[in-house]
């Protein structure tokens, strides 16, 4: 059996197998031996309790609460933040590890990176020692849940042109406005919220991050939106009307809340392109185990030369992307990624996802058309990172600047 599907409602964990992994072109030295002692423990925790469940965290739109709780009683969230504030204390190799096992079975539900890797680094770089203390910690056992919050009904490319608006009201901020699209949205109980503070017309200098937490009175979610693909993955639409923020709970200084957040971005990109990466990987080898088991014509499809010619031109454009996503993690690990290589990378990544994902469908034939082909769903699932994270147009915006 391979990512094929299993019966979701099953409560005990049920075993799951990845297709044979196809032997690269270039031999992979970005990892060492902790990595791949980690990487054990991540393997089986997504082959035995996330994958065999897709159907049930799709037919809900979300994972099931409790298992924030399970992956942090395992030690896979927040991997990256230090010991003393509850995480693993590893570097971003970790984190790497994590999104590569989670894009080998394909699933696409949890929103663990999300948290660990792009909401926990803001408090951990521009949180004060109380906040540090206060949310860290039960991010890391799961029983707190992040999310960031910048995107709007009216504004998503245009971060600028954000509405929702925080007035400070002497001892707290007064927050209104709303949110939408937003990963891990339903389920949050920690909301990293964009939001105008200021009046001088200038977006970079009005913009500051508040900590909202999301049983405030007069926060609401709305139920998870039906997307096309990533059907598992909590996506909601928050509310803010007249929601008292206290002013611990600015992020950072006021009016530097842009700052922040281009700051914190290349990384977020490398994290699209790392996901991409892998959920491509674990496509194409199922492709390939597909068209040498299916038969036409009284030979296997794979046979076919078209089919190796296609499956060979696949695989070079997968290794040309595995070369530039792991140089980027080390330039990104020595402290020198800079915003114009992540965006390129998420950008290339994520548009050669497209293409081989395009290829492997069709080498399904029909099956590739059926959602219970994982081909398929995978294919409408990896087109989100086109999207996110700031659109490709934006990424060749801001590599275009630079030349
Ligand atoms: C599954 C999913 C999860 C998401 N999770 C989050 C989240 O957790 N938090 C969050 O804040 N947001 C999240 N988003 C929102 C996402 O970041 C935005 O959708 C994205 O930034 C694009 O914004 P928009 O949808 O408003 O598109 P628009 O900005 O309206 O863009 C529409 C089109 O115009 C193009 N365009 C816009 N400006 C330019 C320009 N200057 N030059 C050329 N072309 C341009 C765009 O590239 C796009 O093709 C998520 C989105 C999805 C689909």
């Amino acid at each position: 059996m391979t990512v094929q599907d299993k019966p979701a409602s099953a409560p005990q964990a049920q075993t799951f197998s990845a297709p044979e992994a196809t032997p690269p072109l270039l031999p992979r030295t970005l990892m060492g031996p902790e990595q791949e002692a980690f990487r054990r423990t991540a393997r089986r925790f997504f082959e035995t309790e996330v994958a065999p469940h897709r159907e049930a965290f799709e037919e809900q739109g979300h994972i099931p609460r409790e298992l924030w709780n399970r992956a942090g009683e395992l030690g896979l969230l927040c991997t990256a933040i230090p010991e003393e504030y509850g995480g693993m204390g590893g570097d971003r190799l970790f984190s790497s590890v994590l999104m590569e096992e989670q894009g080998r079975v394909l699933a696409s539900a949890p929103g663990f990176m999300l948290h660990s890797d792009i909401v926990a680094p803001y408090i951990l770089h521009y949180g004060t020692e109380e906040q540090k203390q206060k949310y860290l910690p039960k991010m890391a056992t799961g029983e707190l849940v992040g999310a960031i919050a910048m995107s709007e009904p009216g504004a998503g490319s245009d971060l600028q042109g954000i509405k929702t608006r925080a007035e400070d009201k002497g001892d707290h901020y007064l927050l209104n406005g709303s949110k939408i699209f937003i990963t891990n949205g339903y389920l949050a109980d920690l909301v990293i919220v964009v939001a105008k503070t200021g009046n001088t017309g200038k977006g970079s200098r009005d913009i500051s991050l508040l900590i909202v937490e999301t049983n405030s009175p007069g926060f609401t979610k709305a139920n998870p939106l039906h997307k096309m693909g990533m059907k598992g993955q909590d996506t909601a639409e928050l509310f803010f009307s007249d929601v008292k923020v206290p002013k611990e709970n600015l992020l950072g200084q006021e009016g530097k809340g842009f700052g922040m957040l281009m700051q914190e971005l290349p990384w977020e990109r490398l994290i699209i392109a790392i996901q991409a990466q892998a959920a491509t990987e674990a496509v194409f080898d199922l492709t390939r185990q597909y068209v040498k088991e299916r038969q036409a014509f009284g030979q296997a499809v794979m046979d076919f030369q078209v089919t190796r010619h296609k499956l060979a031109e696949l695989q070079t454009e997968l290794s040309l992307g595995r070369t530039y996503v792991d140089e980027c993690t080390r330039t990104m690990l020595a402290g020198k990624l800079t915003p114009q290589a992540a965006s390129a990378a998420k950008y290339w990544v994520s548009e050669m996802c497209t293409r081989v994902m395009d290829a492997c469908v069709q080498l399904h034939g029909g099956y590739g058309y059926m959602w219970e082909y994982p081909v398929a769903r995978a294919y409408v699932d990896n087109r989100a990172h086109r999207i996110y994270g700031g659109t490709n147009e934006i990424m060749k915006e801001l590599i275009g600047r630079n030349l």
